[in-house]
């Protein structure tokens, strides 16, 4: 976060026109994001659209206010820690409670995008955690 609010006014961002790529460490490999909202004040949201190559999955995280996923396109798979990994796929939609420790990513033969919407609290949308170790 930026500690940045908000707009205060209507704002069109184009398509495309601020694509990012997340920071390293908290994915299998990197992630491309256009972020869409960058609120850094608590209770404001937080907003993005990311697209995952195939198999390319997160670390463990939470979100300290939760956060909604939608999927727009391909099959993802989603866990909460110490339940079982479902898959999603376009039109789905995801809620993860606030503090719930979760992943999310691709399913290994297809790409994954989504929009997420998070808010903050003391400054922050995420907390990061570990890597996810694949049970056979
Ligand atoms: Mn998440």
């Amino acid at each position: 976060m930026n500690g940045a609010s908000n707009p205060e006014r209507m704002t069109i961002r184009r398509s495309g026109e601020r694509l990012t790529r997340s920071p390293a460490g908290v994915s299998t490999a990197p992630i491309q994001v256009e972020p869409l909202l960058d609120g850094g004040q608590d209770g404001e949201n937080t907003a993005m659209r990311t697209v995952l190559d195939p198999g390319t999955i997160t670390n463990w995280h939470a979100h300290p206010r939760g956060q909604l996923l939608y999927v727009v396109s391909g099959t993802g798979r989603v866990q909460s820690d110490g339940g079982p990994i479902i898959t999603v796929r376009q039109g789905d939609s995801v809620w993860f409670a606030p503090g719930e420790r979760h992943w999310h990513g691709a399913a290994p033969d297809d790409t994954f995008s989504y929009i997420s919407i998070q808010s903050v609290q003391d400054g922050r949308a995420v907390d990061w955690f570990e890597p996810v170790e694949m049970r056979p």
